[in-house]
C-alpha cells in the first residue's frame, strides 16, 4: 500500500496502556497485608491476672492457716491423738514430730492419708533436716528447695518441733479444683477473635476461653504467678485483623516511571503528528506543484503534435517529435506523482467510465514508443482479442500500460522483443511482456513499493522515481482489479487484470 495510515494516536494509547500496567503492577508490589492487633488496652488482662492471684492467694492463706493450726495441735497433743488433726489439712503426707524428753530429741515419724509408703523419712535418713531447720525459731517456716519434698515446720517454746512432709501436687489438684470453679464465670470479657488460656506448670491447659485458631501463632502475652502450689501462667492471643497498607517508596517509584512513560508516550505522539503533518504538507506540495506542471504540459504536448502536423521539413519534425516523446515522459511522471499524493491523502478516486475499442487504445499507447523502441531496436507485438469494445476508466488504464511500456523502454535492453496481449471477456486481461533482463524474484512483491528501483544497478543506469508499479498496482486496485509479475525465466512478464461491467 502506498498510503501510510496515519497511526495516530497509537504511541500515546501504548504510553497510557504501559503506565496503566505499571501502575497496577506498582500497587501489587507495594501492597503489604499486615495483621495488626485491634486490641490494645488490655487492662481487662491484668484485673483477670490479679483475680486469679488473689483467689490463688487466699486459698494459700487459708492453707497456711489449716497448716499452723495442725502444727499447734500437734506440738500439743498427746501420743494417741498425733496426726489427728494434720489428717485434716489438703496435700500433708507425713507428720515427723520431735518430742524433747531430757536434753536428747524422739523423732516420731507417721504418714497420713492412706496407706501408701512413707514420703522420704527422715527417720531412716533418706531427708536430713539441719538443727538450725528444725530448731532455730518458733515461728513457722517453709523448707522450700529443689531436690526435697515440700516441708512446713513449727517449734514451741519447750523445744519439741513437727514438721509436716507435704505433697504440693495434691494440694495444687485440690486448688485447681477450687479455682476451676470460682472461675468458671472468668475473664468475662475475652475480645472477639482473641484467645485466653490458663495452665499449670507441666503447660496443661485448664481453662480456656475464646478462638482457638489463635493457637497458631505464640502468645502475645505471658503473665505468670508462683505461689507454694506452683506456677500459674496465663496466655493471651490478640484478636488481630489484616491491614492493608502501601509502600510509599515503591508506589512512588513506580509512579515516577509511569509518569516517565506518559511523558515520553506524548512527546512521541507529539512528534509522530508533526512528521506526520509534515509529510501530510510535503504531499499536498508535491500534488500541487504536479497539478500545475499539467496543464501547461498538455498544452506543450497539444502544440507540438499539432506544429508536428502542420510541418514539412523533416529535421523539423524530427525535433518535435522528440520533445512530443520527452514531454510524454515528463507527463506520465507528472501523473505518477499526482496519483501518488492522491492516493496519500486517501483520495485516488476512480474518474469517468468510458466505452474504448480495445484494439484502437492500446495501439495508440504503442504508438506513444513507436519512436523511443525504434531508437533501441526494441519491437513489440500486440494482441488482442475478445470483445472488441470495454467499458472502463481509461485515464487510469492508460497510466497502467503506457508505464509498463515506458519500463520496457528503459530496462528491456537495446533489441528487446516484447508483447501486448489483451483478452476481453468478463474480466480484461493485459499481459506486457518482454524477453530481457527481466525481475529478480526475490523482488516479486517489493518491486511494487514505492521509490522500491530494484537494486542500485538499476538506479546508476536508468532514471525514475520508483513510483511506475506502485501507482499501477493501486490504480489496478481501485478498478477492482490486480497488477502482478508473473514468474518466467525469459524477462519480465506483467499481468493486469481487471473486472469489466
Ligand atoms: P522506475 O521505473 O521509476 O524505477 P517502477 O516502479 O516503474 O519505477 O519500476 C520499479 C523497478 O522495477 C525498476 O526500477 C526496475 O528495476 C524494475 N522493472 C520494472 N519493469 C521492468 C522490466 N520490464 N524489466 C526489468 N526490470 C523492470
Amino acid at each position: 500500500m502506498i498510503q501510510q495510515k496515519a497511526a495516530s494516536r497509537r504511541v500515546l494509547i501504548v504510553a497510557v496502556v504501559l503506565a496503566g500496567i505499571v501502575i497496577t503492577v506498582g500497587f501489587g508490589l507495594a501492597r503489604r497485608v499486615d495483621l495488626v492487633s485491634t486490641d490494645q488496652g488490655e487492662q481487662w488482662l491484668e484485673d483477670e491476672h490479679r483475680y486469679l492471684i488473689a483467689q490463688i492467694d487466699l486459698l494459700e492463706i487459708q492453707w497456711e492457716q489449716a497448716l499452723e493450726e495442725a502444727a499447734d495441735f500437734e506440738l500439743e497433743a498427746s501420743k494417741r491423738e498425733r496426726g489427728e488433726a494434720a489428717r485434716e489439712v489438703l496435700g500433708l503426707r507425713q507428720v515427723s514430730y520431735f518430742g524433747k524428753r531430757g536434753e536428747a530429741h524422739e523423732l516420731v515419724e507417721f504418714p497420713l492419708q492412706g496407706p501408701a509408703p512413707l514420703e522420704p523419712s527422715l527417720l531412716s535418713g533418706e531427708l536430713v533436716l539441719t538443727n538450725e531447720e528444725v530448731f532455730s525459731s518458733h515461728n513457722p517456716i517453709w523448707i522450700d528447695d529443689a531436690g526435697r519434698p515440700l516441708m512446713y515446720r513449727k517449734a514451741d517454746a519447750h523445744g519439741s518441733a513437727v514438721v509436716f512432709i507435704l505433697n504440693k501436687k495434691i494440694a495444687r489438684g485440690v486448688v485447681l479444683g477450687e479455682l476451676k470453679s470460682l472461675m468458671r464465670t472468668v475473664p468475662r470479657v475475652v475480645p472477639a477473635g482473641g484467645l485466653l488460656e490458663f495452665s499449670g506448670d507441666s503447660g496443661k491447659v485448664w481453662l480456656s476461653r475464646g478462638d482457638a485458631d489463635c493457637k497458631s501463632r505464640p502468645a502475645d502475652e505471658t503473665l505468670r504467678h508462683y505461689s507454694r502450689f506452683g506456677e500459674w501462667p496465663i496466655r493471651y492471643w490478640r484478636p488481630r485483623k489484616e491491614v492493608v497498607s502501601y509502600e510509599a517508596s515503591v508506589l512512588g517509584g513506580m509512579s515516577l516511571v509511569a509518569l516517565l512513560i506518559l511523558v515520553g508516550g506524548y512527546w512521541a505522539d507529539r512528534e509522530q503528528a508533526r512528521a506526520l503533518k509534515l509529510a501530510a504538507q510535503r504531499v499536498s506540495f508535491v500534488n500541487s506543484v504536479s497539478h500545475e506542471f499539467r496543464t501547461p504540459l498538455t498544452n506543450i504536448l497539444l502544440t507540438t503534435e499539432l506544429a508536428q502536423e502542420d510541418s514539412r521539413e523533416p529535421k523539423a519534425e524530427r525535433r518535435l517529435a522528440l520533445i512530443l516523446d520527452e514531454g510524454r515522459r515528463l507527463s506520465r511522471m507528472v501523473d505518477n506523482v499526482l496519483s501518488y499524493a492522491r492516493a496519500e491523502r486517501g483520495k485516488l478516486q476512480l474518474g469517468q467510465v468510458r466505452e474504448v475499442k480495445l484494439a484502437e487504445f492500446l495501439e495508440s499507447c504503442l504508438q506513444q514508443f513507436e519512436i523511443l523502441f525504434a531508437r533501441k531496436g526494441i519491437t513489440c507485438e500486440l494482441d488482442v482479442s475478445g470483445d472488441e469494445r470495454v467499458e472502463i476508466e481509461v485515464d487510469f488504464l492508460s497510466q497502467i500500460v503506457l508505464n509498463l511500456l515506458s519500463n520496457i523502454e528503459k530496462y528491456a535492453g537495446d533489441g528487446a522483443v516484447a508483447k501486448v496481449e489483451a483478452v476481453a471477456g468478463k474480466t480484461l486481461r493485459i499481459t506486457v511482456s518482454d524477453n530481457g533482463v527481466g525481475i529478480p524474484a526475490e523482488l516479486k512483491f517489493r518491486i511494487f513499493d514505492a521509490f522500491e528501483r530494484g537494486g542500485d544497478s538499476v538506479t546508476s543506469t536508468s532514471s525514475g522515481t520508483g513510483l511506475g508499479l506502485a501507482i499501477s498496482r493501486e490504480l489496478a486496485r481501485s478498478m477492482g482489479g490486480d497488477l502482478q509479475l508473473k514468474n518466467s525465466t525469459n524477462g519480465a512478464v506483467f499481468l493486469l487484470e481487471i473486472p469489466l461491467f
